[in-house]
């Protein structure tokens, strides 16, 4: 078990729900920018969100935007202890940032002493560029693993703050290189009780970034390393926190409406399925009632093994030749015409939530 750290509202560890973050990609001076991407981001489901306070101008726009901002911020400091000065000030929520960059020991303690204050926890971000230039030739010739050489490089930027009482620490590792990422956390998960924040950096554009960050983050939270999450996309930031949601979702670790399953179709299927599959995800992300009902919805190519194969689910349609057949907990109920399916599948997905409340009500 981990300690725990308070980012506002939010718990990160000690077995708290996994909040999912993200971070902005326009300047933090442009205040309406800034805001318009948080509420995208928070519509997309996203917990924490972070931002950079590179500069005097961005700090300067710090207050309005907390102020206005629906969901706890983070400020990315690099090198300028004044600027994590400031965004405490503002009322940041959390900040990133390495002590190691911040110069000397008393510029340390001033901010660890400032959010101390302030009940404010700090990330230690570690990557790959943070390594010195000697452990990281040792990394270059094969002498010592990257994901090695991370995590004891995270360990001893978090030891410059505990020199000043400092404990609400976050750590995060991320490397490109998936398998080194994985040691790198496997690494802190032995050596500290440290929260967790999970993530594989520069990861790609979205079809690279999802496998990559799923492939590793996964491994990492099927084996309960993970406090907090971020998938790095060079996309659209609503990306990242959709993909965290569902990574979370899919995993078993977090709730996030419904979840529609389909097959990857076969020579018996008769209907075009993906259409229909997306027509589905479409409807229920449309639907106010229904996309925060947290079930299972299958829509399989064929009715005579999608009802049987998609039993988990707690409803499906499954295609025939010129019609559906809509089924329920694995039982066929009755055939639709394709142009009423999807009605007809919300349409039992409704009464499925009203005998769930009712069920709850008693
Ligand atoms: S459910 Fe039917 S169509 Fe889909 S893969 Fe299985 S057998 Fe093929």
């Amino acid at each position: 078990m981990t300690r725990q750290v308070k980012v506002k509202d939010i718990l990160i560890g000690g077995g708290a729900v996994i909040p999912v973050q993200s971070m902005l990609n326009v300047p933090t001076s442009d205040k309406a920018a800034a805001l318009r991407q948080i509420k995208k981001l928070e519509k997309a489901g996203c917990d924490i969100v972070r931002l950079t306070v590179n500069d005097a101008a961005a700090a300067k726009a710090l207050p309005e935007i907390v102020a206005k901002s629906p969901v706890p911020l983070i400020a990315d400091i690099h090198f300028d202890y004044r600027l994590a000065l400031a965004s405490l000030e503002a009322g940041i929520a959390k900040l990133r940032i390495n002590p190691g960059n911040i110069g000397d020991s008393k510029r340390v303690m001033i901010v660890a002493e400032a959010a101390g204050e302030r009940g404010v926890p700090i990330r230690i971000g570690v990557n790959s560029g943070s390594l010195r230039e000697d452990v990281r030739e040792k990394v270059r010739s094969g002498k010592l693993s990257l994901g090695l050489a991370m995590g004891r490089h995270a360990l001893a930027e978090a030891k410059l703050l505990e020199k000043f009482g400092f404990r609400d620490i976050v750590l995060s590792v991320k490397a490109t290189n998936v398998a080194e990422t994985v040691r790198a956390y496997e690494f802190l998960h032995e050596n500290c009780d440290y929260p967790l924040h999970i993530g594989i950096t520069e990861a790609g554009t979205v079809e690279d970034a999802l496998l990559k960050s799923g492939a590793g983050l996964g491994h990492l939270l099927l084996n309960g390393i993970g406090d907090t999450l971020r998938i790095s996309i060079t996309g659209p930031v609503e990306k990242e926190a959709v993909a965290g949601r569902k990574l979370l979702q899919f995993l078993g670790l977090r709730p996030y409406g419904p979840e529609v399953v389909s097959c990857p179709t076969c020579g018996r299927t008769q209907v075009a399925l993906e259409k229909v599959a997306e027509k589905v995800g479409r409807a229920l992300r449309a639907d106010k009632e229904l996309r925060a009902f947290d079930c299972k919805v299958a829509v399989m190519g064929c009715v005579v093994n999608g009802p049987g194969e998609a039993s988990a689910a707690d409803a499906g349609l499954a295609g025939g030749k010129g019609y559906f057949l809509l089924f329920s907990k694995g039982k066929a109920q009755r055939r639709v015409d394709p142009e009423n399916a999807v009605e007809a599948l919300l349409a039992e997905l409704r009464a499925l939530k009203n005998t769930k409340k009712a069920k709850i009500n008693k």
